[in-house]
Formats: structure tokens, sequence, C-alpha cells
């Protein structure tokens, strides 16, 4: 592990200072990633500051929604009332997610920064354009069972591994930001995260020295609630990373579908959302086989790779029998 600048800081006064340009620090809250990767060598800040202090941890109404501190622990958004009751698809996802012992400790602004699961990211043996930019990808002609089918690049093929933004992304989540001078900006989740071109190292949209303040569900995402559900399709029932994950919400008025959201995880590099199979759903009424053809049309643009084409069948399956379950469907 390298030698690093530790600073604590218990207001924003001094950030614009400790993250000005040139510098390579990173923010830690709770740590669950960033330790680890700081350990591998993976990621090598020159300096790391602590923002646990910062008085961002609220989970609270706001106009127009619910917002959700960045520093909030993920087992308390996912056990908040407010969220069970309205929200109950990012319960579920969070709860897909990690280890009990994980979600007390990470936060809901880490959750959205953790980074790919790729092997190779973390085997600084090998050539990886995310972690040294210009090496070359050892995952586009390796072992990329686990790597992307949509969106990926030729310099990178990875996948985003969060539960949570899948759930976010499908209801409609804002992510709300302060720049290092103060001002503050807002960005919907779905452009949060980016795919990754030829910049792999860039994860997200974020700025640098931008600070995740809170997420924000917007009231009308609460409709989703009766109709909704997570579901995430792994190598073992817990503590995995998903190789397909599928955010379903419905709204439904009688037996026909007014809204749809279905957002995929594990098959890109950024949660992808299934317009196709929207499209097809809004408008018609509840049956399976309209799910079947739905969930078949995901996938009529996806470009797997050498080992992970068994993705489109799991991921046309996945998503029939979550939109069967968030409609409850027999
Ligand atoms: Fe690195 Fe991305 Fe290639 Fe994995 S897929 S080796 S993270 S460049």
């Amino acid at each position: 592990m390298r030698p690093f600048e530790y600073v604590r800081v218990g207001s924003t006064s001094s950030l614009a200072d400790l993250t000005a340009g040139g510098s390579n620090a990173k923010f830690i809250a709770g740590g669950t990633n960033l330790l680890d990767l700081m350990k591998e060598d993976v990621e090598r800040p020159d300096r790391v500051i602590d923002i646990s202090g910062l008085p961002m941890n609220k989970i609270q109404r706001v106009p127009g929604g619910l917002s959700l501190g960045a520093l909030a622990t993920n087992t308390e958004t996912a056990n908040h009332p407010v969220v069970r009751e309205n929200y109950p698809l990012l319960t579920q996802a969070i709860l897909a997610g990690a280890s009990g012992q994980l979600r007390n400790m990470a936060t809901n602004g880490g959750n959205l920064l953790q980074r790919t699961r790729c092997n190779y990211f973390y085997d600084t043996a090998m050539p990886c354009n995310k972690r040294d930019p210009g090496t070359g990808c050892a995952a586009r002609d390796g072992l990329n069972k686990i790597h992307a089918i949509f969106g990926w690049s030729e310099s990178c093929v990875a996948t985003y591994p969060g539960d949570m933004a899948n759930a976010l992304h499908a209801l409609d989540a804002i992510v709300r930001l302060r720049k290092p001078d103060g001002d503050q900006r807002q960005v919907p989740i779905a452009e949060f995260h980016r795919l990754p071109g030829d910049a792999p190292q860039q994860d997200t949209n974020l700025e640098q020295g931008e600070l995740i303040v809170a997420i924000e569900l917007p009231v009308a995402a609460a409709a989703f609630a009766g109709r909704s559900y997570y579901l995430k399709v792994r190598d073992r029932a817990s503590y995995a990373f998903a190789m397909i994950a599928v955010a379903v919400a419905l709204e439904i008025d009688g037996d026909t579908i007014r809204r749809a959201r279905v957002v995929l995880g594990g098959v890109a590099h950024k949660p992808w959302r299934a317009a196709e199979t929207e499209a097809l759903l809004v408008g018609q009424r509840l049956n399976a086989e309209l799910f079947q053809r739905a969930s078949s049309a995901a996938f009529l643009n996806a470009r797997p790779l050498e080992h992970n084409a068994y993705k489109i069948e799991l991921g046309q399956r996945a998503i029939t029998r979550a939109l069967m379950r968030a409609a409850h469907v027999a």
C-alpha cells in the first residue's frame, strides 16, 4: 500500500482546496470498496478525505419526494419506513447486495461509486485501461463471462456491479451534487454513470472535486410501489455480484399497464434501461405471453463476447420472471 495523506473534514469549507486541480484526492466514508482497492494497489490516491463527519446522513421528505442523504448507510436506507412503503424496489435491491456487515458500513453515495468487479481490474499484473489507461483490456479476448453485452467499447468491456443504482434508475431518481465552490447541481441517475468509450477510467460524469450530497426519489415513483420487483441472478445466494439483475416497476390502471420501467444490471458499464421492453408493455393488458415477448425485445441489440452469450437467454427469463412477480401474474 502506498503512502497517502489522510484528512478528516467536519465541514465542506476546505473541500475546494483539498480537491484542487492536479490533486489525486479521494473521498472516503464507509470505505468498503476504496480500502480494498488501495490495498491491492488498484486505487492510488495521494490524499484521502474522510467525509464521514459531514451532516449528510438524513433521510427526509423534501418538496417533490424523499431525500436519501449520501452518508446514510445502505441498511438505514433499506429499512427506512417510507422507503419500505413507497419505494420497496429500492429496499429489495439494497438487500440483494453485499452482506449485512457491509451494508451497515456502506453509504448511499459510496454505493453509487463502487467500481467494477472485472477480475483483470484487480490483477495489477494484467493490462487494464480502467486501472492504467492506455495499457489495453485483458478481458476483451480473455475470460469475459461476467462482462458486458451492451454498450461496451474496445477499450473496456466491464460492467457496473451495483444493485442500488438499478432500482434508482427504475424510480427516476435524481443525484444532488455539490461542486467544490459550493454550488449544487442535479443529475438524473440515468446520466450519472457513463459508458466506457475511450475513457473507461471514468465511471461517472462527476467532475473534479464534486461530492454526492443526496439522492432524491420523486413522489411519482411511489405509484410503482405495489407492482415492482428486483430479481438478481448470481452464482451463489448471497454476497455475490449479479450475472444479471432486473429492476421492474409497473404502474397499473385496472389490468392495463400505464407506465413501465425495466432496468438491467450486470450487462453494461452502467444500469441499462430496456427501452424496447418498456415500449411493448405500455398500454397493454397484463399477461404472461406479453411478458415473454417483451423480454425478448430487450436483447435484440445485444453484443455478447466470447464467454457471455448465456446472458441473453438468462436475461430474457429473468425479465419475464420479474415482470410476473411485479404484476402478480402466476
Ligand atoms: Fe480493465 Fe475494463 Fe478491460 Fe476489465 S474490461 S480489463 S476493467 S479495461
